[in-house]
């Protein structure tokens, strides 16, 4: 009984614990961490108000003025006049959610990722390792907060709509868990619009039928639903009602795609090897850069030779582990090469592709401690080919190559 008992007011079997975390103003939680002059003060984070910027994230000192994400911040900047303006760093961010991450891996193996600063967990089977489902949110509080420096908000619940309004509800460093139920209860006195789904046009819609409140939703003529609002009428009803069978999809319930491959067909036939590596070697960064954009690693790297008469060759080689690293991926997919091309043939097109994707980040700890050195190298280069195009930066050999 010890672990049914661990899992307070939720039935092991059908009800499964779930938890929404959601870091606060998560773009300012990290500026701060950078500039900790900014704690305390009014901040958002967004374009400059001459380039017609919009606030992405505001800190809640700039939230007591009226500040909101999606304004715009020249309007920000007059409701608050003391406010101070970040540009925002994407790398950061992503480095900084990679990091929280890997605090949640620690309580579940299912983590389903909503956003950069949003996560579902569900619980169900770690009630023994971490006690109930509000012991082990407080945990993951504490922990990101002590390790990070990051407040979040969890909300807990049987299903992942409940949780996601429930956190909505308890936010700024807050925790908050709706019984199972009690949804309904929980719901009825909130606007129509804490329902993630219901955006400013469904709202107007509903406003029109007299409908402002969830419960006043959930207790409306089906019928009626249906008429003004088609088939998601019934279905805006039953989550109103707090209901949502849909199940946390973690780890490779994902669908990741099944490869990132890039090929370049040369103008005129080529049979340089420098020349060729150097061309491979550029098809090469810029498939690991997808793959760190899209938050996976490649154990596979395929190398595709197609010879000036049209036979084409592939030549795998597998890793001994998966990686996002283009030091490591290029060495792999160099080696192929060197074993495809001995005698040195016209070769009028390279391909490289990676495969073997699994979701997931490299380890290394967040900012400075740890992080190895051509891993810093290779989050420098993202950033400066995000801001100024691909043919910003070239690595070793392809340095040489004219910009195309
Ligand atoms: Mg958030």
């Amino acid at each position: 009984m010890l672990l049914l008992d661990a899992f307070v007011g939720f039935d092991v079997s059908s009800n499964r614990p779930i938890l929404h975390v959601d870091l606060d103003s998560f773009f300012v939680g990290v500026e701060r961490i950078l500039d900790p002059r900014l704690k305390g003060r009014p901040v958002a984070v967004g374009g400059a108000p001459e380039s017609r910027g919009v606030v992405s994230s505001a800190s809640y000192e700039a939230r007591a003025c009226g500040v909101r994400s999606g304004m715009a911040m020249a309007k920000a900047l007059r409701l608050c006049p003391n406010l101070i303006r970040k540009p925002g760093q994407r790398e950061m961010y992503a480095r900084a959610s990679r990091a929280v991450r890997r605090v949640l891996d620690r309580f579940s193996p299912v983590v389903e990722p909503l956003s950069v600063d949003e996560a579902w967990l569900d619980l169900r089977g770690t009630g023994i390792l971490f006690g109930c489902a509000v012991d082990t949110a407080e945990r993951i509080r504490r922990e990101v907060l002590r390790s990070l420096g990051l407040d979040l908000t969890v909300g807990v619940a049987r299903n992942r709509l409940v949780s996601k309004v429930a956190s909505a509800f308890a936010k700024p460093k807050g925790l908050f868990e709706v019984y199972p139920g009690r949804e309904a209860d929980f719901l009825a006195p909130l606007p129509v619009r804490a329902l993630p789904g219901i955006g400013p046009a469904t709202e107007n819609r509903l406003r029109k039928l007299g409908l402002f409140r969830l419960g006043e939703l959930a207790a409306a003529e089906v019928g009626l639903l249906r008429k003004h609002l088609g088939r998601s009428g019934p279905l805006l009803n039953a989550r109103a009602l707090g209901e949502d069978n849909s199940s946390v999809r973690g780890g490779e319930e994902v669908n990741i795609r099944r490869s990132i491959g890039h090929e370049e067909t040369f103008a005129v036939d080529i049979h340089d090897p420098l020349l060729l590596k150097a061309h491979l070697r550029r098809l090469l960064d810029r498939a690991s850069r997808r793959l760190r954009a899209e938050e996976l690693l490649a154990k596979k790297v395929s190398v595709k030779l197609r010879w000036s008469n049209f036979h084409t060759v592939t030549r795998d080689s597998t890793l001994t582990r998966h990686t996002d690293n283009d030091l490591e991926l290029a060495e792999s997919a160099m080696s192929s090469f060197e074993k495809m091309a001995t005698d040195r043939p016209m070769v009028r097109l390279v391909g490289i592709r990676l495969s073997s994707l699994i979701r997931g980040f490299r380890q290394d700890s967040f900012f400075e401690d740890g992080i190895g050195r051509s891993r810093r190298l290779v989050s420098a280069i993202d950033v400066v080919r995000g801001r100024h195009g691909f043919d910003a930066v070239k690595a070793g050999e392809a340095a040489w190559l004219p910009i195309s």
